[in-house]
């Protein structure tokens, strides 16, 4: 097949994850909750979920790919709305450490769950499809990961206890995961693991 003049596949799929990306977007402002987060917001309360307890702004601005002003606002207007805590960090005396306070935590465990809408959206596609869309999602994820477009995700293709092709017979579940020693298949890909360690 040849690609229709004007609209080559690449620009295409690139016009489709920017759509994908508007519908999360408008999905966390519809979801701004009781202390009326802005989706940045919820994505540094959600990091804390995630990832870490207590968490310097630094490591804020690189996991989410943004700049210190921007997240050193964010930050304040969390502290004033009783959402994050911040004290001395003391392996540095030059930097702070934020954390959740309790009502933050309430916060992370409403933002835990994903939208209504958008899982009943999801939950459409077959699960073949599912799991295809998820081994070529990470695999992109991957390459704007090595060229430094995107932050580095706790996903199995790069976890030191990812092995890919451990059961090669077996085609619903050739990749082996060394951490909880279980073969699995695409459609079990984790691309935000608690237990991900990346490959040395
Ligand atoms: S520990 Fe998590 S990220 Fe690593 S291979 Fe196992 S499931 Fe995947």
């Amino acid at each position: 097949m040849t690609d229709v003049p004007g609209f080559p596949p690449n620009t295409q799929l690139l016009a489709a994850l920017t759509r994908l990306g508007q519908a999360t977007r408008m999905e966390a402002v519809r979801n701004a909750g009781p202390h009326n987060l802005s989706p940045l917001q919820a994505d540094i309360i959600s990091l804390f979920r995630r990832d870490a307890t207590a968490l310097r702004q630094s490591d804020i601005v690189t996991a989410l790919a943004s700049t210190a002003p921007t997240i050193s606002d964010a930050v304040r207007v969390l502290r004033k709305k009783g959402l994050l805590d911040a004290t001395a960090d003391l392996s540095d005396a030059r930097a702070r450490l934020v954390r959740l306070t309790p009502a933050g935590h309430a916060e992370a465990t409403r933002l835990n769950v994903y939208s209504e809408s958008l899982v009943e959206a999801v939950d459409t596609l077959p699960e073949e499809e599912l799991a295809a869309i998820l081994r070529v999602g990470t695999k992109l994820m991957r390459e704007l990961e090595n060229r430094n477009l995107i932050p580095t995700s706790r996903m199995c293709p790069t976890c030191r206890f990812f092995v890919p092709n451990a059961h090669p017979s077996d085609d619903a579940r050739p990749y082996h995961c060394n951490f909880v020693d279980a073969a699995f298949g695409d459609a079990e890909i984790r691309v935000t693991c608690p237990d991900h360690e990346v490959r040395g």
